[in-house]
């Protein structure tokens, strides 16, 4: 059986319970014994919460790449040596 996430009408108060798919029937909010309605399942909330964390780290790092590639190639291009063989080790090529 999938968890959902319920939130009470009276209170507010947000918890997770087991639920079957098919049923209609709300569990009482364990604060306040109130009714609750069923929000979006904890599943679809986790990857919705995790998937921007997710991607940050990835994209920044892809972008520092990127643009350490880019100065690499400028700097290779811009050695005076690098095109006739003469270069005398510098860093770039
Ligand atoms: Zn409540």
């Amino acid at each position: 059986m999938p968890l959902y996430e319920f939130e009470c009408e009276k209170c507010g108060h947000q918890f997770e319970e087991l639920a079957s798919l098919n049923s209609d029937a709300t569990p009482t909010c364990p604060e306040c014994g109130g009714q609750s309605h069923k929000l979006m399942s904890t599943g679809a909330l986790h990857i919705e919460a995790a998937s921007p964390l997710d991607r940050k780290p990835d994209a920044k790092f892809h972008d520092n790449m990127n643009k350490a590639m880019k100065r690499r190639a400028v700097a290779a291009a811009a050695c005076p040596g690098k095109k006739n063989g003469s270069c005398s080790g510098c860093t770039n090529c």
